[in-house]
């Protein structure tokens, strides 16, 4: 059978192997069941994948660390772990950020017989409180009500500092001190806050650690030393499996760090795993990020990194990497060039592949750019939106913007239910700020234990509580809808791609001053950034860059992105001086 082909990947083999075709789902002829006749490297790199997830499965330790890059197949690992306990078994699967608990949702919830809950470590903790500890109204936004009640106390105090001090667990922290007094003052807790009472009271009440069959952590490496901490005592009572990748540590501006997981990992007792094979991205992406950290590392970068092995996997990802054998970089001669050149790129894949409407969670097509300059990310929605070709029918734009800050109904829905709420009272003043002496003398009175509401004017009060007995809950609030099957395109920060995928993806702004803000001082943090924007992509990945303009000198210049020129050249396909004709 020496010229006979892999009747998975179409290679041709000097010997095939019969394996089962239900392990080898995106084989070349569509065979569901029963044997196919598959290459060695097929069937090497299938019996390899299989082997570590049984390994870390039958492990029978009660502390498991498992290391896997992107695309690696984190969320299979714990559909499988949960599936391998016994019915009825109660699970808690902890994750960073609400990227990621939905999908991880949508694939662990549906695991019948078992009871499985997916959180962000800050919604477990503000469950835990409210729902045993204390009867605290949440409030997001409480820090910038204390912000403000510091300015008119004249105490120094900022929402940074705040942070940073929960963080890093620093009890005598100025900051959380007073914040902690407003906090009573108003009944409240916020995110951060919720973290750091949740941990003072477990510390004191490991009785009271919730008990589940199995404790499952995401995305460690994104952990800062409060929230670590707190994940250990999990620990204390639970059988628990950790798992991260150090190369995607994008939190460090929030006290997040890789040594955590580092620790964990150099720790001799530690039961260590890796995942290696990544089935999200193609052969050349994962080359491609593998050069990226070696010449970082050569550069003296991502010092500390474990070690890893990080390889393609071949049987599920042959036909996406034959078709897309290197990644794009676009040069445009505008930004709006660029924007443009993006929209016409989307159409013809759309075209070519013959990509139909879905109601999946994970979008098409992907586009991503730099927050601080977000003009790169509002140009290309406004090209999609105001497309003639672009039919809202059949496409989904989504492009979410900052997030609300605080509205004056927060304020009427909480003295509508409690008419001397300080917190309610305090928010309507905070939008409605009548008049800054007044606002100041409530508030210095305020410390000496009076409510808000009898310090308010009545007929100031009674105005307020009209408007708030008027007004409906569901104000604003829209019905939430099924969804439905549209070719969803979903235009997002570097940040906040992590966690995100798609067939498709667009990267804006890769030059120097953004990515890296400055070549010849780049920081990990910046690394690993970059790390995350090359792993995105199931299919095709497209850099686009645009040329500035020097005023002075009345040129256009190229200012291509260090990083974009650590990746081996051999990988790109270089389309140069894309112009306004060209995208008409
Ligand atoms: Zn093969």
């Amino acid at each position: 059978m020496g010229n006979m082909r892999c009747q998975n990947c179409n290679i041709r083999g000097p010997k095939l192997f019969y394996k089962k075709a239900y392990d080898y789902p995106k084989n070349c002829n569509k065979i569901k069941e029963g044997d196919i006749l598959v290459c060695a490297y097929c069937k090497e790199q299938f019996e390899e994948s299989e082997n570590i997830l049984k390994r870390i499965i039958d492990s029978r330790s009660e502390f498991r660390l498992v290391i896997g890059g992107p695309g690696t197949g984190k969320t299979y690992l714990f559909k499988s772990l949960i599936e391998d306990l016994p019915e009825g078994s109660k699970v808690l699967v902890i994750t960073f950020i609400n990227n990621l608990v939905e999908g991880l949702n949508e694939q662990l919830s549906q695991i019948v017989g078992r009871d499985v809950s997916v959180r962000t470590l800050h919604s477990f903790c503000k469950g835990f409180l409210l729902g045993g500890v204390h009867g605290y109204e949440y409030f997001p936004e409480l820090p910038k009500i204390v912000e403000r009640d510091a300015a008119f106390l004249e105490v120094a105090f900022s929402k940074g500092g705040l942070s940073h001090e929960i963080a890093n667990i620093e009890r005598e922290g100025s900051n959380l001190r007073f914040f902690l007094s407003r906090a009573e003052y108003y009944d409240a807790v916020s995110h951060n806050d919720a973290v750091y009472r949740v941990y003072l009271y477990l510390k004191e009440h490991l009785e009271k650690i919730p008990k589940y069959a199995f404790v499952i952590i995401d995305e460690y490496q994104d952990f800062n030393s409060i929230e670590a901490n707190i994940i250990g005592l999990l620990a204390k009572n639970n059988k628990i499996v950790i798992s991260g990748d150090d190369d995607q540590a994008l939190y460090r501006f929030k006290s997040a760090s890789p040594e955590f997981i580092r620790d964990l990992y150099k720790n001799a007792d530690t039961d260590k795993h890796f995942l290696v094979y990544c089935r999200r991205c193609t052969a050349a992406l994962v080359k491609a990020t593998d050069a990226f950290i070696n010449k970082a590392e050569k550069c003296n970068l991502l010092k500390n990194r474990i070690p890893k092995n990080f390889k393609c996997y071949w049987p599920d990802k042959f036909d996406d990497s034959r078709n897309n054998p290197k990644i794009i970089l676009g040069k445009c001669s505008t930004d709006l060039v660029a924007a443009k050149y993006i929209k016409k790129r989307i159409l013809e894949i759309v075209d070519r592949e013959r990509i139909q409407p879905r109601s999946d969670l994970e979008p098409e097509f992907l586009i991503i750019g730099p927050s601080k300059i977000s003009h790169y990310l509002r140009d290309v929605h406004k090209v999609l939106t105001d497309a003639n070709d672009i039919n809202p029918d059949i496409y989904e734009i989504e492009y979410k913007k900052e997030r609300e800050t605080i509205t004056v109904n927060d304020g009427y829905e909480l003295v509508k239910e409690n008419p001397t709420s300080n917190l309610g009272w305090r928010i309507i003043l905070y939008c409605d700020h009548p008049d800054a002496d007044k606002e100041k003398e409530i508030i210095h009175e305020s410390l000496n234990g009076k409510t808000i509401a009898e310090l308010l004017p009545a007929e100031y009060r009674k105005k307020h509580m009209d408007i708030a007995k008027s007004t409906s809950g569901e104000d604003g609030k829209k019905p939430s809808e099924g969804v439905t099957k549209k070719i969803r395109i979903r235009l997002t920060s570097y940040l906040g791609a992590k966690g995100l995928s798609a067939n498709h993806v667009f990267v804006l702004g890769l030059i120097n001053g953004i990515l890296p803000e400055n070549p010849y001082k780049v920081s990990d943090d910046e690394v690993c950034q970059f790390i995350v924007l090359l792993t995105r992509a199931r299919r095709s990945l497209s850099l686009i860059v645009c040329k500035s303009f020097d005023r002075k000198k009345k040129i256009s210049k190229e200012n291509l992105s260090t990083f974009v020129s650590m990746i081996p050249r051999q990988l790109l396909e270089i389309i140069d001086n894309i112009r306004a004709s060209d995208v008409r």
